[in-house]
């Protein structure tokens, strides 16, 4: 069975209701969830499930299931066991999700600025980064910050839009992301777009508009490998 992902119609849902379809060691099957499960670099979601007679289950983590679509939520240690059919209300860790959406965002922009292929990449709620196959003498932290920012100042709003597998294999130059490719087989995939900024495969959670992000600094620049000069910022 497939999990209903509301967050990807709606990043900025925070609450819902569900039924649990399964409880396993590996973790919380719902029919539908706000919870994003950890993919393309961005962390798995955190949270609580609130039971019909007000207990609360914490949940540690949210990792994708063994079939496409569906999401396993992972309880922390020591919380009771769900029935199959049980109703629970979602309620989503919002601060710590929308610093993700935030971050997620900005490495969009930063991926603009900073015109290399993209070797890899990783969002946590407090730091996130790209890694790039560039020459180190070509990657200037307070350009990189200066450029990104004034992006973000330009107040974008963001866009989702699907295209079919077809389109996406005739435009392989939206693919920027070398080591992570868009999920394909379902005949469609989810893109973001900036308009006049960026548009590529992605799955993830976004802002509605990139004033949201604020502004980013740059942490650190360092080299881990030839083809992995990682560029690491932060919410300022
Ligand atoms: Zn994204």
């Amino acid at each position: 069975m497939t999990t209903e992902l509301l967050f990807r119609e709606d990043a900025y849902a925070k609450s819902a209701n569900a039924r649990v379809v399964s409880f396993g060691d590996r973790g919380i099957e719902l029919d539908r969830t706000v919870f994003y499960p950890m993919g393309g670099g961005q962390a798995g979601d955190t949270g609580v499930l609130v039971r019909a007679n007000g207990e609360r289950i914490t949940i540690a983590d949210t990792r994708k299931g063994d079939s496409a679509d569906t999401v396993l939520h992972i309880p922390a240690a020591g919380m009771p066991q769900l029935e199959p059919g049980e109703a629970v209300t979602l309620e989503l860790d919002w601060a710590r999700r929308y610093a993700l959406m935030r971050l997620h965002t900005a490495l969009h922009v930063m991926s603009c600025v900073v015109v290399a292929p993209v070797t890899g990449g990783n969002i946590a709620p407090e730091k996130a980064r790209l890694d790039f196959d560039i020459d180190m003498s070509l990657l200037d932290a307070a350009k990189i910050e200066a450029e990104t920012n004034a992006i973000i100042g330009r107040a974008i709003a963001t866009e989702t839009v699907w295209i079919s597998d077809e389109e996406l294999d005739a435009r392989p130059e939206l693919v920027k992301t070398m080591s992570v490719q868009p999920p394909r087989g379902s005949g469609r995939v989810r893109l973001l777009r900036i308009p006049g900024v960026d548009l590529q495969p992605c799955g993830g959670t976004h802002v509605r508009n990139i004033a949201e992000i604020g502004a980013i600094r740059v942490l650190k620049i360092r080299s881990e490998g030839k083809r992995n000069r990682r560029v690491e910022i932060a919410l300022s």
